[in-house]
């Protein structure tokens, strides 16, 4: 969100000599924006959660942080969890897997980053207690949220 990732622009403005080409699509120059909100590949991983609680993928940092102002997400406390959590696996996994396809020359499917993703905040979610007593639990609310945030 603070843009501070090493990303090839900024690498340039420092003056190294790296590619400037986005690791992920080879179509556009790798910066924060394209990286993580603009790729192609980036985009359908986003599109994934479309219509869950994201009305279209998102195109910045900033349009990120407006959905969690939006009433259907910040009127329900778990929704905004649930969704910070996956703004940061989104990101952490589109970071990882940029550095595996530059220093490892591995690459994995967009299909397998979603993957990745969701088995994370599965993971996550299973160890979160609910928010109230009663109420239910944090893993069951991202599994039933695409009924109950409808496009
Ligand atoms: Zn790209």
């Amino acid at each position: 969100m603070l843009e501070r990732l090493p990303t090839r622009d900024r690498l340039i403005s420092w003056g190294m000599s790296v590619p400037a080409a986005c690791p992920l699509c080879s179509l556009a120059n790798e910066s924060h924006d394209h990286l993580f909100f603009n790729c192609v590949f980036s985009t359908a991983v986003w599109s994934h959660y479309t219509g869950w609680m994201f009305a279209a993928a998102s195109a910045s940092p900033a349009a990120v942080l407006a959905i969690l102002d939006q009433p259907h997400i910040s009127s329900c406390s778990g929704a905004a969890v649930i969704l910070k959590l996956l703004l940061q696996v989104i990101v952490y996994n589109l970071w990882t897997e940029r550095n595996q396809r530059i220093f490892r020359q591995s690459s994995s499917s967009e299909a397998a980053i979603i993957s990745k993703v969701d088995r994370s905040i599965k993971d996550r979610l299973l160890s979160l207690p609910p928010l109230r007593e009663g109420s239910i639990s944090f893993l069951l609310l991202y599994l039933t949220s695409r009924s109950l945030f409808p496009p």
